[in-house]
């Protein structure tokens, strides 16, 4: 007889959402992360609804893996900071976009209320904007040069709540 080659299951394929110990849902991970999670103790099942279980088969062991898995162990949300305010970070925010515009080139930081009329270096004073917008602009306030940001700016949202706020839309979506 002849052995056959050893084929990755299909349900190796699936992927598993990860919340937190306070059931924020952060990730979605590889299954194979998941099922090292769990066996490790680090991560224990979650059941939502109808939560789908995946049965994975070792030689020695049969794991039933279901989709939402919650971590035992403390939170990885506590070591996001928000992020210092600069070039890099404000341009991700913003989606590499001309907040005037809608640009996508020669990008630069746009200070809403000008810095010389007492606008402050924070997160909801600025904005990405390209060379053209911001010089157009000038030293003039929002309403003086008729450039208003396309959205209000704000700290960028912790990256665990976003995925937060898109997983629960999709769950609810799905009802
Ligand atoms: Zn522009």
């Amino acid at each position: 007889m002849q052995a056959r080659p050893h084929r990755q299951p299909a349900v190796l394929q699936n992927s598993v959402v990860v919340f937190s110990k306070n059931y924020l849902p952060l990730a979605r991970i590889n299954i194979k992360r998941a099922i090292v999670l769990l066996i490790s103790g680090q991560a224990e099942s979650l059941e939502i609804g109808n939560t789908t279980m995946w049965e994975v088969r070792s030689p020695s062991v049969v794991l039933q893996v279901p989709e939402h898995i919650r971590l035992t162990v403390s939170n990885p949300e506590r070591l996001w900071k928000v992020p210092p305010v600069n070039r890099r970070e404000v341009l991700r925010r913003d989606g590499h976009t001309c907040q005037y515009c809608g640009s996508t080139r020669n990008l630069t930081i746009d200070h809403v209320i000008p810095r010389s009329k007492g606008g402050q270096h924070s997160w909801d004073n600025v904005v990405a904007a390209c060379e053209r917008c911001n010089s157009l602009k000038g030293d003039r306030l929002p309403h003086e040069a008729g450039m208003v940001p396309k959205t209000k700016p704000k700290a960028p949202a912790h990256p665990a709540v976003a995925f937060a706020e898109q997983f629960w839309k999709a769950q609810h979506g799905e009802d």
